[in-house]
């Protein structure tokens, strides 16, 4: 592929038109026109998204699963349907298997908690990778502590690659399950799940999926993957902050304890004991995100609309750019080189802190990350401080990587 090249001719977005569903995207950031180069951390919400939750809260507004009348049940109709579009979206056998949660944090959690209270026992081990988030390294650092089990972690290379062999053979007898992200936030790595699925389930061990980095830029697909637990945030997919996913096979969801007891998740309850709800409501107790839920059914129609392959294929070509751009940096070391890649060009600038060159990119009205990007076992692997981190949507263009080469370059000869 030429990168060198704008691209547009033969590309299936009209990436200008889709910019003008993003209201943020024209406004500006201390006095230039905003490049947003952040969307791992959280993307931007196109304007059918904001009137969604808007025209909920308008018009719709009652609380779920409660009511007799008809403003609760439209509610109801309105909130279960979108349980049946994220069914369909990462298509999960079940629209009971799909339940609403805040985001991959809490999805997470809940697993640890309420898989790791059933199942985990002293000596048992959970496996994850190198290159996990927090959010999927201390939820279960956390239960095994509690249950005397231990955290084994698979190896990368330098490329930011899963060492395949290694990780084979870390499945052990003692292995209850494998925790692992579907693609790295820092790296950008895509993981091949199906085959590490295959390996772990060869050995009858459940996998849960990781997928914040994965939702927002590929078609997600949990029967083909076969995995046990999948879970994405909300606020990644381009709709509303607070709202997220777990898919959980049923056979795994009916065997695991409540995570949270309390209204909507019983079926019974006196003083002296309870009875629980039967799925997905078994794991919802309380009042739900319902605007949320509202919010991210949006945005999944939204990205629908665009079209997954295409947002897939654009996002390739723009990182390829990028990446061939970014190599004009004297000094530049790219962290995270793997084969297969979304969206995520994560780099240092030899004798540069990453913070003091965000900051200069501040200025100039660019968006990018600095730090550990939440994964600092991963950077004392590398032993850096962090990187600076430039991460992709479909609504980012080849001007938005000029104008963030130009940048860096100013702001190292700036530094220098
Ligand atoms: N896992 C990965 C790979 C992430 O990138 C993130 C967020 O950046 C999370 C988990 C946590 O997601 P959330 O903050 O939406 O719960």
């Amino acid at each position: 592929m030429d990168v060198t090249t704008n691209i547009k001719p033969g590309n299936a977005l009209d990436v200008a038109r889709i910019r003008q569903d993003f209201p943020l995207l024209s406004r500006k950031m201390n006095g230039k026109p905003i490049v947003f180069l952040d969307s791992a951390a959280s993307s931007q919400k196109p304007e059918k998204v904001i009137d969604a939750i808007s025209e909920y809260y308008r018009a719709q507004h009652a609380n779920v699963h409660r009511g007799v009348y008809q403003l609760s049940q439209d509610a109801t109709t309105a909130f279960e349907a979108v349980r049946e579009k994220v069914r369909d979206f990462i298509n999960a056998p079940a629209s009971e298997e799909v339940i609403f949660v805040r985001g991959v944090t809490e999805g997470i959690n809940l697993v640890a908690s309420s898989f790791g209270r059933k199942f985990l026992r002293e000596g048992d081990e959970v496996l994850i990778t190198a290159m996990e988030h927090h959010s999927n390294i201390v939820p279960w650092q956390m239960i095994c502590e509690e249950k005397g089990a231990s955290l084994k972690v698979a190896p990368i290379n330098e490329a930011g690659e899963l060492i395949m062999e290694e990780f084979e053979r870390l499945l052990s007898d003692r292995t209850r399950l494998v925790a692992a992200t579907h693609v790295s936030n820092t790296l950008g790595t895509i993981n091949p799940i199906r085959e590490m699925v295959q390996m772990a389930h060869a050995k009858g061990i459940p996998v849960l999926v990781d997928g914040a980095q994965a939702a927002p830029h590929m078609k997600v697909d949990v029967q083909e993957l076969d995995a046990d637990f999948y879970t994405f945030s909300g606020h990644k997919v381009f709709g509303p902050t607070g709202i997220g996913v777990l898919y959980g096979r049923a056979k795994w969801l009916n065997a695991m304890p409540p995570y949270h007891g309390g209204g909507e998740m019983i079926k019974t309850v006196t003083f002296e004991k309870t009875t629980y709800a039967g799925l997905p409501h078994k794991f919802e107790a309380g009042t739900p995100d319902i605007a949320g839920v509202i919010g991210l059914g949006a945005a999944i129609d939204y990205v629908l609309e665009i079209g997954q392959d295409a947002i897939t294929q654009y996002e390739n070509q723009l990182l390829a750019y990028a990446t061939e751009r970014l190599k004009e940096v004297e000094g530049i070391r790219f962290i995270g080189t793997a084969r297969n890649k979304a969206s995520v060009a994560s780099f240092l600038v030899e004798g540069i802190h990453p913070y003091d060159l965000g900051a200069i990119l501040d200025k100039m009205g660019i968006a990018v990350r600095t730090g550990h990007h939440c994964t600092q076992p991963l950077m004392d692997w590398y032993g850096i401080p962090g990187t600076v981190r430039a991460s992709l949507a479909f609504y980012n263009t080849t001007e938005d990587i000029d104008r963030l080469v130009e940048g860096v370059k100013k702001a190292v000869a700036m530094l220098r």
